[in-house]
């Protein structure tokens, strides 16, 4: 399967922007209206395997059209990225790095389809839980400032 991401220049229509090392361009599918993509020219599945430069333009991008996004199209506006390799590829699902631009409005279909849901996942911290993350993410100076403030 080729990569449509890596083939993304020929799709003139969708790119808005290209730089040296990225491009932003419309998602499609989109999940709403101004559902924007700033994706990596060079294939790589990670953001920590950009280079200095590469990681540079990229968060330049995501701040620049989340500012555009902000100013023109909605009050709110999500940044995400995905990285599940444990998910097989798909037309929604792919290897190559990207960040999603995701305009948000007051109780939008997505909020109304799927997160509001998400208040019932929420679930208190616990301390235990602090040390068993900061154990296996090895976090140690972060477990030294929770047990200093007893609030966790
Ligand atoms: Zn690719």
């Amino acid at each position: 399967m080729t990569c449509p991401f890596c083939d993304i220049n020929k799709e003139k229509t969708r790119i808005i922007k290209q730089g040296e090392y990225c491009y932003v361009c419309f998602s499609n599918p989109r999940l709403m209206e101004g559902h924007l993509l700033i994706i990596s020219k060079r294939h790589v599945e990670k953001i920590s395997e950009l280079n200095k430069n590469e990681k540079e333009e990229l968060i330049n991008f995501v701040v620049e059209y989340q500012e555009k996004i902000l100013n023109g199209l909605a009050r709110g506006c999500d940044i995400r990225q995905n990285y599940r390799p444990f998910q097989g590829k798909s037309k929604l699902k792919l290897d190559h790095l990207h960040i999603h631009l995701q305009p948000r409005h007051f109780e939008d279909e997505l909020y109304k389809k799927c997160q509001i849901f998400e208040k019932s996942i929420f679930k208190e911290l616990t301390r235990e839980e602090i040390d068993k993350i900061n154990a296996k993410i090895n976090c140690s100076t972060l477990s030294k400032y929770a047990q200093k403030n007893q609030n966790f």
